[in-house]
């Protein structure tokens, strides 16, 4: 078991590293943030900032001497960077489900292997395969995803016919990709799991989630459309995967949920994740603490969800440069406020996100798109420049 008082090491900085900090201290850890970035979210809240490259393995080690574990914020770090350090610290999650989540191809095909429900799909690598897909398909057509680092649906574009499929996936920079059916959801849903290096699992109520243009927009926990049997259901599929898959820490899955009662698995995220947000505010233990735990190979917190929770997302089109938009959004006495400590607001960048939490999730949902519409009302938005990274 690695201590409170011992220090644990951060790959990544930004908001879900920060948020992990906080966590983390509030236990007694100190945390040193690793990235290519300077002022960085995480690094405003950590013990110690360290700005190098990924692939600077001399600076990789002298991290992993000063740190008793390393855990991470995003799964596209280089495998040779979780190797180096490896050989000195141990590093939660590892190499095998890193390799998984990071690449869409490797992704789906473990996932298909592993007798898990994705949907239907085929790889990518010349415009004839998308071609031949794309024919197989009804009028729906398909979803052309590059294969690495596609994140809020960049990467990612619809192809509704053959004629389309070579030009599409040019839009997307070529293979390898995966191609997949476009699936006509009811509804998207995440479930965030835990395993300690004892072993031990713990699963979060499923929360429901609402996308604008791709990238999360609102989500909300407990939901009237997850009846006990699904919640078992994905539990199981969240809690093999980790089993499976040997991680350590959190992981986080996401599912389209379709209208004939069809349980997909959309993507895999092996860390906290944006959805989870409203734990801070609703659980016994928030996602980020459970991180903490797992990694440290302390006992697992409770999930128990203690009160209804909603959670919206701020976009940089949603954050106003005047103080009054804050005062309008304090209003709401319930509405928990989180910024990450970005400067720019660019169109699209994740800002910061708003909970409230309330005995009924949809008067908590309602709260707090409310909180946020009051925000948005003045803001100046026509010339902010939109996010490329
Ligand atoms: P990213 O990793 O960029 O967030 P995702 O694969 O999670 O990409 O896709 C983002 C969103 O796009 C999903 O939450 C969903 O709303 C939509 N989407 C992705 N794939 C499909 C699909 N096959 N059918 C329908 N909608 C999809």
């Amino acid at each position: 078991m690695i201590k409170p008082g011992s220090t644990i090491g951060m790959l990544g900085s930004g908001q879900l590293g920060r948020m992990f900090v906080h966590a983390a201290q509030q236990m007694g850890y100190g945390v040193h943030v690793y990235s290519p970035g300077t002022n960085t979210p995480a690094g405003h809240a950590a013990n110690l900032e360290i700005t190098a490259a990924y692939d600077d393995l001399d600076a990789c080690r002298t991290f992993a001497r000063q740190v008793d574990v390393v855990t991470l914020e995003f799964e596209n770090v280089p495998v040779e960077t979780v190797e180096a350090i490896s050989d000195i610290t141990p590093v939660h999650p590892g190499r095998q489900v890193l390799e998984v989540a990071r690449n869409r191809v490797k992704e789906k095909t473990t996932l298909q292997n592993l007798g898990l429900p994705v949907p239907d799909f085929a790889v990518v690598h010349k415009a004839e395969d998308a071609v031949e897909f794309v024919k197989s398909r009804g009028e729906l057509g398909a979803v052309l995803k590059s294969a690495e680092s596609g994140y809020d649906g960049k990467g990612q574009a619809r192809v509704r016919s053959a004629d389309d499929a070579a030009e599409t996936l040019e839009s997307i920079g070529g293979g390898p990709a995966i191609i997949e059916e476009f699936v006509p959801y009811d509804f998207e849903l995440s479930v965030i799991s835990s395993r300690s290096s004892t072993g031990e699992f713990r699963s979060f109520d499923p929360i429901l989630n609402m996308h604008e243009n791709h990238i999360l927009d609102v989500s909300v926990s407990p939901s009237s459309r997850v009846s006990p049997q699904l919640r078992a259901e994905l539990v199981e599929i969240a809690e093999s995967l980790m089993a499976s898959l040997d991680v350590i820490g959190v992981l986080c899955v996401e599912f389209f949920f379709t209208k004939d009662g069809r349980v997909l698995i959309n993507e895999i995220a092996p860390r906290p994740h944006n959805s989870g947000h409203l734990t801070i505010e609703a659980c016994v233990t928030s996602q980020f603490e459970q991180q903490v735990r797992a990694v440290c190979g302390l006992p697992l917190g409770s999930t128990e969800l203690i009160t209804g929770a909603a959670m919206a997302n701020l976009l940089g089109q949603h954050l106003p440069d005047a103080d009054v938009q804050f005062e309008r959004l304090m209003q709401c006495p319930t509405a928990k406020l989180h910024l990450y400590g970005k400067v720019q607001p660019n169109v699209n960048r994740k800002m910061g996100h708003i909970t409230v939490t309330a005995e009924c999730a949809d008067t908590a949902e309602a709260q707090v798109r409310e909180a946020r519409a009051s925000m948005l009302a003045a803001a100046a938005t026509e010339n902010l420049p939109v996010q490329e990274s």
